[in-house]
Protein backbone atom coordinates (compact mmCIF):
# COMPACT_ATOMS: atom_id res chain seq x y z
CA UNK A 1 0.00 0.00 0.00
CA UNK A 2 1.20 3.59 -0.82
CA UNK A 3 2.94 5.48 2.08
CA UNK A 4 2.07 8.84 2.22
CA UNK A 5 3.49 10.06 5.67
CA UNK A 6 0.78 12.36 7.35
CA UNK A 7 2.57 15.40 7.98
CA UNK A 8 1.30 17.93 10.66
CA UNK A 9 -0.46 21.59 8.85
CA UNK A 10 2.29 23.93 7.69
CA UNK A 11 0.62 26.82 6.78
CA UNK A 12 -1.46 29.44 9.07
CA UNK A 13 -4.73 28.06 10.04
CA UNK A 14 -7.50 29.38 12.28
CA UNK A 15 -10.30 27.19 13.11
CA UNK A 16 -13.22 28.81 15.90
CA UNK A 17 -15.28 26.84 17.46
CA UNK A 18 -18.43 29.28 18.23
CA UNK A 19 -20.57 29.53 21.62
CA UNK A 20 -19.59 25.95 22.93
CA UNK A 21 -21.91 25.45 25.48
CA UNK A 22 -19.99 23.31 27.87
CA UNK A 23 -16.28 22.98 27.81
CA UNK A 24 -14.62 20.24 30.70
CA UNK A 25 -10.97 21.65 30.44
CA UNK A 26 -9.91 18.43 32.83
CA UNK A 27 -7.95 21.30 34.75
CA UNK A 28 -8.55 20.19 38.26
CA UNK A 29 -9.69 22.44 40.71
CA UNK A 30 -10.34 22.82 44.70
CA UNK A 31 -11.95 19.55 46.42
CA UNK A 32 -11.56 16.86 43.85
CA UNK A 33 -13.59 18.89 41.48
CA UNK A 34 -12.78 19.51 37.68
CA UNK A 35 -13.29 22.90 35.84
CA UNK A 36 -16.24 23.39 33.62
CA UNK A 37 -16.76 26.27 31.25
CA UNK A 38 -19.64 27.64 29.45
CA UNK A 39 -20.82 29.41 26.66
CA UNK A 40 -17.17 30.36 25.49
CA UNK A 41 -15.59 30.43 22.09
CA UNK A 42 -11.94 28.88 21.81
CA UNK A 43 -10.18 29.62 18.62
CA UNK A 44 -7.47 27.64 17.24
CA UNK A 45 -4.30 28.67 15.34
CA UNK A 46 -1.72 26.79 13.50
CA UNK A 47 -2.63 23.42 15.43
CA UNK A 48 -2.76 25.17 19.36
CA UNK A 49 -5.02 26.62 20.99
CA UNK A 50 -4.78 30.28 21.03
CA UNK A 51 -7.80 31.61 23.08
CA UNK A 52 -10.44 30.60 25.37
CA UNK A 53 -13.14 33.70 25.45
CA UNK A 54 -16.87 35.01 25.84
CA UNK A 55 -16.46 36.15 22.46
CA UNK A 56 -14.19 36.20 19.87
CA UNK A 57 -14.26 38.46 16.58
CA UNK A 58 -11.53 36.95 13.81
CA UNK A 59 -11.44 35.92 10.78
CA UNK A 60 -11.06 32.32 10.81
CA UNK A 61 -10.56 29.92 7.70
CA UNK A 62 -13.31 27.64 9.14
CA UNK A 63 -16.23 27.48 11.78
CA UNK A 64 -17.41 24.84 14.05
CA UNK A 65 -20.96 25.36 15.89
CA UNK A 66 -20.09 24.61 19.54
CA UNK A 67 -23.88 25.60 20.97
CA UNK A 68 -25.40 22.89 22.43
CA UNK A 69 -21.91 20.63 22.52
CA UNK A 70 -19.74 19.79 25.04
CA UNK A 71 -16.12 20.14 24.44
CA UNK A 72 -13.13 18.64 25.36
CA UNK A 73 -9.54 17.31 25.55
CA UNK A 74 -9.13 14.02 22.98
CA UNK A 75 -8.69 10.77 24.52
CA UNK A 76 -5.20 9.22 25.76
CA UNK A 77 -5.14 5.78 25.36
CA UNK A 78 -2.16 5.46 27.41
CA UNK A 79 -1.77 1.05 26.76
CA UNK A 80 -2.79 -0.57 23.34
CA UNK A 81 -1.91 -3.33 20.92
CA UNK A 82 -3.75 -2.06 17.25
CA UNK A 83 -2.40 -5.06 15.41
CA UNK A 84 -4.70 -7.15 17.45
CA UNK A 85 -7.95 -6.14 15.75
CA UNK A 86 -6.33 -9.54 14.17
CA UNK A 87 -7.06 -11.63 16.87
CA UNK A 88 -10.41 -10.09 18.43
CA UNK A 89 -12.62 -12.81 19.61
CA UNK A 90 -10.34 -14.98 19.99
CA UNK A 91 -9.57 -17.34 22.78
CA UNK A 92 -13.01 -16.02 24.49
CA UNK A 93 -12.41 -18.70 27.72
CA UNK A 94 -8.84 -18.28 28.41
CA UNK A 95 -6.88 -16.57 30.90
CA UNK A 96 -4.22 -14.38 30.30
CA UNK A 97 -1.85 -17.49 29.71
CA UNK A 98 -3.88 -19.57 27.77
CA UNK A 99 -4.95 -16.24 25.60
CA UNK A 100 -1.48 -15.46 24.81
CA UNK A 101 -0.54 -18.97 23.91
CA UNK A 102 -3.20 -19.58 21.35
CA UNK A 103 -3.75 -16.07 19.94
CA UNK A 104 -1.11 -13.35 20.60
CA UNK A 105 1.51 -15.35 19.69
CA UNK A 106 0.11 -16.38 15.96
CA UNK A 107 2.06 -13.31 14.39
CA UNK A 108 5.62 -14.86 15.18
CA UNK A 109 4.25 -18.59 14.21
CA UNK A 110 2.32 -16.81 10.92
CA UNK A 111 4.64 -14.28 10.18
CA UNK A 112 3.12 -11.22 10.32
CA UNK A 113 3.81 -9.33 6.73
CA UNK A 114 4.03 -5.47 6.29
CA UNK A 115 0.69 -4.93 4.69
CA UNK A 116 -1.38 -7.43 6.95
CA UNK A 117 -0.01 -5.18 9.68
CA UNK A 118 -0.76 -2.24 7.69
CA UNK A 119 -4.30 -3.25 7.25
CA UNK A 120 -4.83 -4.48 10.96
CA UNK A 121 -3.40 -1.30 12.66
CA UNK A 122 -4.96 0.90 10.48
CA UNK A 123 -8.07 0.03 11.15
CA UNK A 124 -7.72 -0.33 15.25
CA UNK A 125 -6.70 4.18 13.77
CA UNK A 126 -10.41 4.27 12.89
CA UNK A 127 -11.72 2.97 15.54
CA UNK A 128 -9.70 5.28 18.22
CA UNK A 129 -10.62 7.81 16.15
CA UNK A 130 -14.04 7.16 16.42
CA UNK A 131 -14.39 7.20 20.23
CA UNK A 132 -12.51 10.03 20.78
CA UNK A 133 -9.34 9.02 20.96
CA UNK A 134 -6.66 11.43 19.85
CA UNK A 135 -3.17 10.18 21.65
CA UNK A 136 -2.79 6.31 21.49
CA UNK A 137 0.42 4.41 22.62
CA UNK A 138 0.61 1.44 20.40
CA UNK A 139 2.96 -1.64 21.87
CA UNK A 140 3.29 -3.09 18.70
CA UNK A 141 4.97 -6.53 19.67
CA UNK A 142 7.43 -5.82 16.70
CA UNK A 143 7.52 -9.92 16.36
CA UNK A 144 8.50 -9.32 12.65
CA UNK A 145 9.92 -6.52 10.90
CA UNK A 146 6.53 -5.86 8.86
CA UNK A 147 4.51 -5.41 11.61
CA UNK A 148 7.36 -2.78 12.75
CA UNK A 149 7.15 -1.30 9.51
CA UNK A 150 3.27 -1.75 8.56
CA UNK A 151 3.12 -0.33 12.08
CA UNK A 152 4.64 3.02 11.57
CA UNK A 153 2.79 3.50 8.18
CA UNK A 154 -0.49 2.69 9.43
CA UNK A 155 0.38 4.86 12.89
CA UNK A 156 1.95 8.20 10.60
CA UNK A 157 -1.07 7.91 7.88
CA UNK A 158 -4.05 7.92 11.11
CA UNK A 159 -3.37 11.39 12.04
CA UNK A 160 -3.38 10.86 15.71
CA UNK A 161 -0.66 11.59 17.95
CA UNK A 162 1.25 8.36 18.75
CA UNK A 163 3.80 6.42 21.16
CA UNK A 164 4.83 3.33 19.22
CA UNK A 165 7.19 0.84 21.13
CA UNK A 166 9.43 -1.41 19.77
CA UNK A 167 10.05 -4.49 21.24
CA UNK A 168 13.83 -6.26 20.70
CA UNK A 169 14.58 -9.67 20.30
CA UNK A 170 17.75 -11.87 20.66
CA UNK A 171 18.89 -10.88 17.46
CA UNK A 172 21.04 -7.89 17.24
CA UNK A 173 20.60 -7.68 13.06
CA UNK A 174 16.46 -7.33 14.00
CA UNK A 175 17.32 -4.79 16.74
CA UNK A 176 18.94 -2.02 14.29
CA UNK A 177 15.51 -1.31 13.24
CA UNK A 178 14.93 0.12 16.65
CA UNK A 179 18.14 3.04 15.67
CA UNK A 180 16.04 3.36 12.57
CA UNK A 181 12.64 3.68 13.87
CA UNK A 182 13.85 6.47 16.23
CA UNK A 183 15.30 8.67 13.39
CA UNK A 184 11.96 8.19 11.20
CA UNK A 185 10.00 9.03 14.25
CA UNK A 186 12.14 11.88 15.33
CA UNK A 187 11.08 13.37 11.77
CA UNK A 188 7.32 12.97 13.39
CA UNK A 189 5.98 15.60 14.83
CA UNK A 190 3.35 13.79 16.36
CA UNK A 191 5.31 10.70 16.93
CA UNK A 192 6.83 9.36 19.77
CA UNK A 193 9.40 6.56 20.62
CA UNK A 194 9.48 3.83 23.33
CA UNK A 195 10.82 0.16 24.48
CA UNK A 196 8.74 -2.71 25.05
CA UNK A 197 9.49 -6.05 26.45
CA UNK A 198 8.21 -8.35 28.95
CA UNK A 199 9.88 -8.85 33.00
CA UNK A 200 9.93 -12.80 33.04
CA UNK A 201 13.07 -14.80 33.90
CA UNK A 202 12.72 -16.88 30.78
CA UNK A 203 12.91 -13.36 28.96
CA UNK A 204 15.29 -11.55 30.77
CA UNK A 205 18.00 -11.13 28.11
CA UNK A 206 15.63 -9.46 25.80
CA UNK A 207 14.39 -7.16 28.69
CA UNK A 208 17.71 -6.20 29.60
CA UNK A 209 18.11 -5.48 26.05
CA UNK A 210 14.76 -3.27 26.01
CA UNK A 211 16.45 -1.52 29.25
CA UNK A 212 20.06 -1.15 27.41
CA UNK A 213 18.88 0.60 24.25
CA UNK A 214 16.09 2.83 26.01
CA UNK A 215 19.25 4.02 27.57
CA UNK A 216 21.01 4.49 23.86
CA UNK A 217 17.66 6.06 22.61
CA UNK A 218 16.67 7.80 26.11
CA UNK A 219 13.72 7.03 25.74
CA UNK A 220 10.66 4.96 28.22
CA UNK A 221 10.75 1.35 28.67
CA UNK A 222 7.13 -0.46 28.64
CA UNK A 223 6.48 -3.56 30.47
CA UNK A 224 3.38 -5.92 31.59
CA UNK A 225 3.76 -5.97 35.32
CA UNK A 226 1.89 -7.69 37.77
CA UNK A 227 -1.48 -8.45 35.47
CA UNK A 228 -2.02 -12.58 36.58
CA UNK A 229 -2.21 -13.18 40.20
CA UNK A 230 0.60 -15.90 39.89
CA UNK A 231 2.80 -13.21 37.60
CA UNK A 232 5.47 -12.73 40.46
CA UNK A 233 5.50 -16.29 41.69
CA UNK A 234 6.72 -17.90 38.05
CA UNK A 235 7.72 -15.37 36.41
CA UNK A 236 9.30 -13.36 38.79
CA UNK A 237 9.02 -9.90 37.38
CA UNK A 238 9.95 -7.38 40.35
CA UNK A 239 13.35 -9.69 40.66
CA UNK A 240 13.79 -9.16 37.03
CA UNK A 241 12.80 -6.08 36.83
CA UNK A 242 15.63 -4.96 39.47
CA UNK A 243 18.15 -7.54 37.97
CA UNK A 244 18.43 -5.73 34.66
CA UNK A 245 17.95 -1.87 36.05
CA UNK A 246 14.75 -1.10 34.54
CA UNK A 247 14.52 1.29 37.89
CA UNK A 248 17.19 3.54 36.43
CA UNK A 249 15.50 4.43 33.20
CA UNK A 250 12.13 5.87 32.69
CA UNK A 251 9.41 2.99 33.35
CA UNK A 252 6.15 2.75 32.24
CA UNK A 253 4.01 -0.30 33.81
CA UNK A 254 0.83 -2.02 32.40
CA UNK A 255 -1.75 -3.29 34.57
CA UNK A 256 -0.26 -3.92 38.06
CA UNK A 257 -2.98 -5.76 39.45
CA UNK A 258 -1.44 -7.74 42.43
CA UNK A 259 1.27 -5.70 43.87
CA UNK A 260 2.50 -5.94 47.34
CA UNK A 261 2.60 -2.77 49.34
CA UNK A 262 6.22 -3.30 48.87
CA UNK A 263 5.90 -3.00 45.50
CA UNK A 264 3.82 0.05 45.56
CA UNK A 265 6.54 1.65 47.24
CA UNK A 266 8.95 0.97 45.20
CA UNK A 267 7.11 1.85 41.84
CA UNK A 268 6.72 4.95 43.88
CA UNK A 269 10.30 5.28 44.98
CA UNK A 270 11.53 4.53 40.96
CA UNK A 271 8.66 7.09 39.89
CA UNK A 272 6.93 4.66 37.72
CA UNK A 273 3.77 5.67 35.40
CA UNK A 274 1.16 2.80 35.49
CA UNK A 275 -1.86 2.28 33.04
CA UNK A 276 -4.84 0.69 34.14
CA UNK A 277 -6.71 -1.50 31.07
CA UNK A 278 -10.36 -2.03 33.07
CA UNK A 279 -12.09 -4.16 30.13
CA UNK A 280 -8.88 -5.95 29.47
CA UNK A 281 -8.42 -7.52 32.75
CA UNK A 282 -12.60 -8.11 32.87
CA UNK A 283 -12.16 -10.43 29.63
CA UNK A 284 -8.96 -12.03 30.82
CA UNK A 285 -10.39 -12.65 34.85
CA UNK A 286 -7.36 -11.08 35.79
CA UNK A 287 -8.73 -9.19 38.96
CA UNK A 288 -9.50 -5.29 39.90
CA UNK A 289 -6.28 -2.94 40.19
CA UNK A 290 -5.88 -1.27 43.85
CA UNK A 291 -6.50 2.15 42.12
CA UNK A 292 -7.31 3.60 44.86
CA UNK A 293 -4.30 2.53 46.81
CA UNK A 294 -1.85 3.42 44.16
CA UNK A 295 -3.50 6.84 43.90
CA UNK A 296 -2.76 7.38 47.84
CA UNK A 297 0.70 6.38 47.17
CA UNK A 298 0.85 8.69 44.89
CA UNK A 299 1.45 6.96 41.73
CA UNK A 300 0.35 8.74 37.88
CA UNK A 301 -2.04 5.95 36.52
CA UNK A 302 -4.05 6.52 32.93
CA UNK A 303 -6.25 4.11 31.20
CA UNK A 304 -5.77 1.69 28.20
CA UNK A 305 -7.70 -0.63 25.70
CA UNK A 306 -4.96 -3.16 25.73
CA UNK A 307 -6.21 -4.34 22.05
CA UNK A 308 -7.83 -7.73 21.80
CA UNK A 309 -8.16 -8.52 25.37
CA UNK A 310 -10.99 -5.83 25.12
CA UNK A 311 -12.54 -6.95 22.22
CA UNK A 312 -13.23 -3.59 21.35
CA UNK A 313 -12.36 0.35 21.91
CA UNK A 314 -14.73 2.01 23.03
CA UNK A 315 -13.55 4.61 25.59
CA UNK A 316 -16.57 5.45 27.39
CA UNK A 317 -17.10 1.89 28.13
CA UNK A 318 -13.69 1.86 29.20
CA UNK A 319 -14.17 4.95 31.57
CA UNK A 320 -17.14 3.74 33.26
CA UNK A 321 -16.09 0.21 33.84
CA UNK A 322 -12.85 1.62 35.31
CA UNK A 323 -15.37 3.04 37.94
CA UNK A 324 -17.94 0.11 37.79
CA UNK A 325 -15.06 -1.95 38.53
CA UNK A 326 -13.94 -0.17 41.84
CA UNK A 327 -17.70 0.16 42.95
CA UNK A 328 -18.61 -3.08 43.19
CA UNK A 329 -16.25 -4.58 44.27
CA UNK A 330 -15.63 -2.45 47.25
CA UNK A 331 -19.40 -2.34 47.26
CA UNK A 332 -19.12 1.65 47.95
CA UNK A 333 -20.03 4.44 45.53
CA UNK A 334 -17.55 6.81 46.84
CA UNK A 335 -14.21 4.90 46.41
CA UNK A 336 -11.31 6.47 43.74
CA UNK A 337 -11.93 7.27 41.21
CA UNK A 338 -15.03 9.07 41.05
CA UNK A 339 -17.15 9.80 37.50
CA UNK A 340 -15.05 13.01 37.30
CA UNK A 341 -11.82 11.48 38.47
CA UNK A 342 -11.73 8.97 35.67
CA UNK A 343 -12.24 12.31 33.15
CA UNK A 344 -8.53 13.01 34.57
CA UNK A 345 -7.93 9.45 34.71
CA UNK A 346 -8.63 9.78 30.69
CA UNK A 347 -7.04 12.49 29.76
CA UNK A 348 -4.50 14.62 31.42
CA UNK A 349 -3.26 11.45 33.79
CA UNK A 350 -2.68 9.53 30.46
CA UNK A 351 -0.96 12.44 29.06
CA UNK A 352 1.35 12.73 32.31
CA UNK A 353 1.84 8.80 31.62
CA UNK A 354 3.20 9.37 28.57
CA UNK A 355 5.21 12.44 29.13
CA UNK A 356 2.90 14.45 27.05
CA UNK A 357 1.44 16.95 30.04
CA UNK A 358 2.96 19.97 28.39
CA UNK A 359 1.58 19.64 25.08
CA UNK A 360 -1.63 17.41 25.61
CA UNK A 361 -4.44 16.37 28.14
CA UNK A 362 -6.30 20.01 29.21
CA UNK A 363 -7.73 22.22 27.15
CA UNK A 364 -6.46 25.03 28.17
CA UNK A 365 -4.37 27.98 26.18
CA UNK A 366 -1.37 26.76 24.83
CA UNK A 367 -1.99 23.35 24.53
CA UNK A 368 -1.95 21.72 21.51
CA UNK A 369 -5.45 21.31 19.84
CA UNK A 370 -6.13 17.43 20.45
CA UNK A 371 -9.87 18.10 20.97
CA UNK A 372 -13.36 16.20 20.86
CA UNK A 373 -16.66 17.79 20.22
CA UNK A 374 -19.90 15.70 21.85
CA UNK A 375 -23.25 15.97 20.40
CA UNK A 376 -25.67 15.59 23.73
CA UNK A 377 -28.33 15.74 21.38
CA UNK A 378 -28.89 12.11 21.12
CA UNK A 379 -31.24 10.07 23.11
CA UNK A 380 -28.48 7.92 25.28
CA UNK A 381 -27.52 11.60 27.00
CA UNK A 382 -30.34 14.27 26.09
CA UNK A 383 -31.11 15.45 29.52
CA UNK A 384 -28.77 16.77 31.85
CA UNK A 385 -28.31 16.38 35.33
CA UNK A 386 -23.99 16.96 35.04
CA UNK A 387 -22.52 17.87 32.32
CA UNK A 388 -19.07 15.43 33.46
CA UNK A 389 -21.45 12.25 34.10
CA UNK A 390 -22.88 13.01 30.81
CA UNK A 391 -19.42 12.13 29.50
CA UNK A 392 -18.28 9.44 31.83
CA UNK A 393 -21.49 7.59 32.38
CA UNK A 394 -23.62 8.30 29.12
CA UNK A 395 -21.93 8.96 26.17
CA UNK A 396 -20.94 6.64 23.59
CA UNK A 397 -18.91 6.65 20.39
CA UNK A 398 -21.74 7.82 18.07
CA UNK A 399 -21.81 10.77 20.27
CA UNK A 400 -18.59 12.04 19.21
CA UNK A 401 -19.09 14.44 16.41
CA UNK A 402 -15.63 16.04 15.78
CA UNK A 403 -11.97 14.76 16.85
CA UNK A 404 -9.03 17.02 15.71
CA UNK A 405 -5.26 16.05 16.46
CA UNK A 406 -3.27 19.30 16.43
CA UNK A 407 -6.20 21.36 14.63
CA UNK A 408 -5.95 18.46 11.81
CA UNK A 409 -10.02 17.37 11.94
CA UNK A 410 -10.22 13.69 11.98
CA UNK A 411 -13.79 12.95 12.13
CA UNK A 412 -16.64 15.33 11.52
CA UNK A 413 -20.14 15.52 11.16
CA UNK A 414 -19.78 12.18 13.24
CA UNK A 415 -17.85 10.44 10.23
CA UNK A 416 -14.11 9.62 10.54
CA UNK A 417 -12.90 11.58 7.26
CA UNK A 418 -9.43 10.51 6.94
CA UNK A 419 -9.35 8.35 4.04
CA UNK A 420 -6.32 7.37 2.32
CA UNK A 421 -7.36 4.18 3.02
CA UNK A 422 -10.76 2.95 2.16
CA UNK A 423 -11.65 0.94 5.67
CA UNK A 424 -14.01 -1.54 2.98
CA UNK A 425 -10.49 -2.75 1.70
CA UNK A 426 -8.41 -2.19 5.02
CA UNK A 427 -11.60 -4.89 5.82
CA UNK A 428 -10.94 -7.02 3.69
CA UNK A 429 -7.47 -7.45 3.86
CA UNK A 430 -7.97 -8.40 8.06
CA UNK A 431 -10.51 -11.41 6.85
CA UNK A 432 -7.68 -12.62 4.85
CA UNK A 433 -4.77 -12.32 7.54
CA UNK A 434 -7.52 -13.62 10.41
CA UNK A 435 -7.58 -17.10 7.68
CA UNK A 436 -4.28 -17.33 7.31
CA UNK A 437 -3.91 -16.87 11.16
CA UNK A 438 -6.35 -19.90 11.97
CA UNK A 439 -4.07 -21.99 9.84
CA UNK A 440 -1.74 -21.49 12.65
CA UNK A 441 -4.12 -21.54 15.78
CA UNK A 442 -3.75 -24.59 18.17
CA UNK A 443 -6.59 -24.73 20.66
CA UNK A 444 -5.51 -25.53 23.77
CA UNK A 445 -7.05 -26.91 27.06
CA UNK A 446 -6.30 -24.94 30.31
CA UNK A 447 -4.56 -21.56 31.18
CA UNK A 448 -1.28 -22.87 32.42
CA UNK A 449 1.95 -20.35 31.61
CA UNK A 450 4.41 -21.65 28.51
ZN1 LIG B 1 -1.05 -5.17 26.94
Amino acid sequence: MAFIPFVAQAQTSTILINDVSTIITSVSKKDDDIEVLHNKDVLIVDGVINKISDHIEVKTDKTIEGKGKILQAGFVDTHDHLWQVDIRSCGNEHNLYGWIRDCDLLPAKAQFTKDEAFAAIRTSTYDLINTGVTTVMDWNHTMTRGQTWGGLDALQQSGLRYVMAFNPSTDDTFNKDAYKLKSAIDKDPLGHMELASHPAIYMEATAKKAVELAKELKVSVNFHYLENRTDDQLEQHTKVLKRIGADKVPLILNHVVHPTDDEIAWMKDIHAKLTHNALSNMRLASGVMPLGKLHKAGLTVGLGLDGAANDNADFFTLMKATVGLQRASHEDPTVYPSYKDVELLATIEGAKVLGLESSVGTVEVGKQADLILLNPNTSNMGATWDSVAQVTLEAQPRNVEMVMVAGKILKENGKVIITDEPLSALLAKNKQTVERFKTKYTKTKGDAPF
